[in-house]
C-alpha cells in the first residue's frame, strides 16, 4: 500500500480523493490545515502528497517549502485556473498540478502517472501462486500470463487489497462496477466465476453464504 498525504480543508474533496484512490493500492491520510500536515510530515514518510493551495494558516505555498527538503513528490490541487498560480506551483518544486473541480478518473490517472514516473510504483504483488503487477495490470502464474479481462483484474485488485476479509457482495459490486446501470450482482458471481477458474483458485476465493466472498489469506 503506497501512504498518500492529502491536504485539503474542504472536507468533501478530502473524502472524494480518498475514496477514488482507495482499492488501488494507495492509503490515504488527510490533514485539513497546513500545521496538521506539517506534524504528519515530520512524523510519517509519504509516497505522495497531494496539497491543496488554499489552506487555513499556512498555505500551500509555504507548506511546499516545509515538503521540499523531504524528497516528497507533491501534486498541487487548485481551485484557481490563473497561469501565474500554476506557474508557482511548478516553480516550487510540485510535479504537477490538478485544477478543481477535478474528475476522479484523471485524479487517480495522474496520481498513478507520477507514481510510475517517480518509481514508486513498479512492485509486484506475490498472492498465492500469482505474481500481480497492478501498475502494467499483469498477471503471471507458474512463469505464464493470466488473461484477465481489465474488470476481473479490478475484482481481483479488490480481493488483493482486501486478503483475509470477507466482503460483502454489495461492497464488491460497487467497487468493480460503480455507477455502471447495466450490471447488477449476477454479473459479479459470473466475474468471480471466471476469475477462480483463470487463476486455479477454486479454494482460495471461497462464498461466505449470504453474506459474500472472501479471498483467503495465506497459511
Ligand atoms: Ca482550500
Amino acid at each position: 500500500m503506497y501512504p498518500v498525504l492529502i491536504v485539503e480543508d474542504e472536507k468533501a474533496i478530502a473524502d472524494l480523493i480518498e475514496m477514488t484512490l482507495e482499492g488501488f493500492g494507495y492509503r490515504c491520510v488527510k490533514a485539513f490545515d497546513g500545521e496538521q500536515a506539517a506534524d504528519l510530515i515530520d512524523k510519517d514518510r509519504f509516497d505522495l502528497i497531494l496539497l491543496d493551495v488554499m489552506l487555513p494558516g499556512i498555505d500551500g505555498f509555504s507548506l511546499m517549502e516545509y515538503i521540499m527538503p523531504t524528497g516528497t513528490p507533491v501534486i498541487f490541487l487548485t481551485a484557481k485556473s490563473s497561469v501565474e498560480d500554476r506557474v508557482r506551483g511548478l516553480r516550487a518544486g510540485a510535479y504537477d498540478y490538478i485544477i478543481k473541480p477535478f474528475a476522479p478518473d484523471e485524479l487517480l490517472a495522474r496520481v498513478d502517472g507520477l507514481m510510475r514516473h517517480t518509481g514508486r510504483r513498479n512492485r509486484t504483488i506475490r498472492v498465492w501462486d500469482a505474481e500481480i503487477n497492478p501498475d502494467v495490470r499483469t498477471v503471471t502464474k507458474n512463469g505464464s500470463t493470466v488473461s484477465l479481462t481489465p474488470r476481473e483484474f479490478d475484482l481481483l485488485m479488490v480481493f488483493v487489497l482486501n486478503q483475509g476479509i470477507v466482503l460483502y457482495r454489495d461492497v464488491l459490486f460497487e467497487r468493480v462496477w460503480r455507477l455502471d446501470s447495466e450490471a447488477n450482482t449476477r454479473t459479479l458471481d459470473i466475474h468471480i466465476s471466471r476469475l477462480r477458474k483463470k487463476l486455479g483458485w477454486e479454494h482460495q476465493i471461497r462464498s461466505v453464504p449470504k453474506i459474500g466472498y472472501i479471498l483467503e489469506a495465506e497459511p
